[in-house]
């Protein structure tokens, strides 16, 4: 499995004697394995969940033909679905608030790194500048469900945003559909509902270091999103380029941390908040989550350090 895949956040489950009866369905989508698991839904329902990654990745990927962000990319004006329309609203405010540190506009210079090339390889700089210049998602017009780029060389890449968005729709699925207990690990991305057993479920956040476990958050109902730049990238002559860019530089952001955990209600802004913040740093982080309230994270500094922004029920390892 890749480490990619792995990945940072991964459930503890609390070994009360499994009375709930489990339903699992795993699959693989936006590059990344995903679980679905329902304690006391079936099978089906655990499987219809899962298919919701599919339908999201053909509408929000910039990586395949005849998506949403597909169309946009490609110029013109675009007729959105009410969800994605919804997803480049938030995105866009936390564009704003974050000073562009989250920067979905940043397609055409995140398209030139390709953090699976063997043997690793740097960008083009003259590329890169090019990209850059026409970078921002500023130059994404959107009015309701109408949208279209002011660049025609922009590139909108909801990378940092999608797997929180897919969270959100498959626990409104659930929900809906009844199941009042379950788990979704969507890679980096977990989002946990209605505590496990009669307790809050127990989430173990990676350590990118070394693939340990840095501690062990309580949480019984919500999202955990992860960004670290352990999740994507390599090394060249000693020096670690990872997946999450600096929109100022075009280059992996160095703000001072390893990892970013963002925990709130929803996916898609815990997701775009986690990104941010891995840009932004540790006061930026904390400047950036005073803006949205119910929100709150766990940070590991570059030093080692541990920091909570906001209430976080952590428990460090020993
Ligand atoms: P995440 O793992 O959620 O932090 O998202 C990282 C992904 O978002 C990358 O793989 C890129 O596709 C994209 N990305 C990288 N840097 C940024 C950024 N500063 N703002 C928005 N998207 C980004
Ligand atoms: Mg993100």
């Amino acid at each position: 499995m890749k480490r990619s895949c792995a990945l940072l956040l991964f459930l503890c489950l609390l070994l009360s004697g499994c009375k709930a009866q489990t339903a699992e369905a795993q699959g693989f989508a936006f590059d990344t394995i995903l679980t679905v698991r329902l304690f006391g839904g079936g099978e089906a329902l655990a499987q219809e969940a899962l298919s919701l990654a599919d339908a999201a990745e053909r509408r929000l990927s910039c990586h395949l033909d005849g998506t949403e962000i597909a169309a946009l990319n490609a110029g013109g004006e675009v007729t959105l679905s009410a969800s994605t329309a919804d997803l480049l609203a938030l995105s866009l405010d936390v564009y704003d608030k974050s000073g562009g540190a989250l920067d979905i506009g940043l397609g055409g210079v995140s398209a030139l790194w390709d953090f699976k090339s063997v043997p690793p390889a740097l960008p083009d700089e003259d590329a890169l500048e090019e990209a850059l210049s026409h970078a921002g998602a500023d130059k994404l017009a959107l009015d309701g469900a109408r949208a279209h780029l002011t660049d025609p060389q922009a590139q909108i890449d909801l990378g940092a945003v999608a797997k929180g968005a897919l969270a959100d729709e498959m626990a409104a699925f659930l929900t809906e559909e009844g199941v009042s207990s379950f788990l979704l690990d969507l890679g980096g991305c977990i989002c946990v509902r209605g505590g496990k057993d009669g307790a809050p479920f127990r989430i173990g956040v990676e350590d990118p270091r070394d693939g340990g476990i840095l501690g062990v958050v309580s949480l019984q109902s919500g999202v955990a999103s992860t960004s670290s730049g352990a999740q994507r990238g390599f090394t060249l002559d000693g020096k670690r380029y990872h997946h999450i860019l600096d929109p100022s530089t075009g280059y992996p952001a160095e703000a001072g941390l390893l990892s970013v955990t963002v925990f709130s209600d929803s996916g898609a802004l815990a997701d775009a908040l986690s990104t941010a913040c891995f840009v932004l740093g540790e006061e930026g982080a904390a400047e950036l989550l005073a803006l949205y309230p119910g929100t709150s994270a766990l940070l590991l500094t570059d030093k080692g350090e541990t920091r909570i922004i906001g209430e976080v029920a952590f428990t460090p390892s020993t």
